[in-house]
């Protein structure tokens, strides 16, 4: 009795197809828990999709991707000597930010006989990974024994632009004089690439794209839960895990979705300022009564969670009136796709 993940197909594959043909060179990123849709199911469409390479976030996720997806695959977390998951095969790319592990990765390389493939990522103003300008001039000096296939570099979700930032960063990477006129980006909208492309016409870049590709069309993705029990109150019924009494008469909906699918961990309320708050008290809301807002959508509205999600499962509160599904019905649920583990996912042809 699932958490459901409903996909129109075609409108999806469509959308999929249109971003590729916008972004020439891209490489999706196919991570964590797969933008709701799970790893291998991405690295399939990706290879469908006709890509020579894909990003996965850690290497632990290079052979799930790698059994569904024959091209390249680009790990994006940086390659440390303590990680103990690392894939040593000839279309695995490395990422690499630090000198030290420049040294330890050739030097690691150097018994083997074989030629590691990297990138050289530069530190931005994220200031999550990356080699500083200097040690990117370093580093250029640093990778005999190893396929050096581009720079990366990695910006943050900023609302202005980027291109002053990515122009000194490009500055930092001519400098550096590397053989490679190769740029893996993230996160650059497609003026500014277009804009960098103009100004650095002997280079190559190529966008890391993974939510506006997988989750760009949202009205191709719908997420339902399903109805599992329904129990009628009266004001004053005790119900729950901390037995709290019904603060009016309504109906106890206990729906799939729990804090294992994900459900629930956002911030719940909107505007719940002092005032806010007192003027719902004033009205004698349900949210007086400590009922917090959930992510499901019954009868049209957004309801409130009766008590906290439990594991599996949530209880919401529906006031009298209400329309009141019957127990197997489904019901709409808002949820963050990176953030939720659906219980199947139904793809139409
Ligand atoms: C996750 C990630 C991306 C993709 O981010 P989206 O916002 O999902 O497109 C790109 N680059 C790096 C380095 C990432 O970690």
């Amino acid at each position: 009795m699932p958490l459901t993940l409903y996909v129109d197909g075609p409108r999806w594959r469509t959308h999929l197809q249109a971003v590729r043909d916008a972004h020439p060179g891209i490489v999706p990123v196919v991570k964590g828990n797969g933008y709701g849709f799970g790893v291998e199911r991405l690295a399939a469409r990706a290879a469908w999709l006709g890509v020579d390479t894909v990003a996965v976030g850690m290497y632990h996720e290079v052979t799930p991707v790698a059994a569904a997806f024959h091209g390249t695959v680009m790990v994006l977390s940086p390659w440390r000597p303590f990680e103990t998951h690392v894939v040593f095969d000839s279309h695995v790319v490395h990422t690499v930010g630090r000198l030290e592990d420049l040294r330890a990765l050739a030097e690691r390389a150097a018994g083997s006989g074989a030629k590691p493939r990297v990138v050289l990522e530069r530190l931005t103003s994220m200031r999550r990974h990356g080699f500083s300008a200097r040690d990117l001039r370093e580093a250029a000096g640093l990778v005999e024994g190893l396929a050096v296939e581009g720079v990366a570099v990695h910006l943050p979700i900023s609302q202005g632009s980027h291109l002053t930032e990515v122009n000194r960063l490009m500055t930092d990477v001519v400098a550096a004089g590397l053989a490679t006129h190769r740029v893996f980006v993230s996160h650059l909208t497609d003026t500014e690439l277009g804009v960098l492309r103009q100004s650095y016409p002997d280079y190559e870049f190529r966008p890391r794209i993974g939510t506006q590709l997988w989750l760009g069309d949202r009205s191709a993705l719908e997420v339902r839960s399903t109805v599992l029990d329904v129990h009628p109150v009266e004001r004053g019924d005790v119900y729950g895990y901390r037995s709290r009494t019904a603060p009016a008469a309504g109906t106890i909906l206990v729906v799939s979705g729990g804090t294992a699918h994900g459900i629930g961990l956002e911030a719940p309320t909107g505007g719940a300022t002092l005032k806010d708050r007192a003027a719902r008290i004033a009205k004698g809301g349900l949210d007086a009564a400590g009922f917090v807002r959930s992510p499901y959508t019954v009868d049209g509205k957004q309801r409130l969670f009766a008590e906290p999600p439990h594991m599996q499962a949530s209880m919401l509160f529906l006031s009298h009136g209400a329309k009141v599904p019957a127990v197997g019905d489904e019901v709409d649920v808002r949820v963050r796709f990176t953030a939720t583990t659906f219980d199947q996912t139904i793809i139409s042809d």
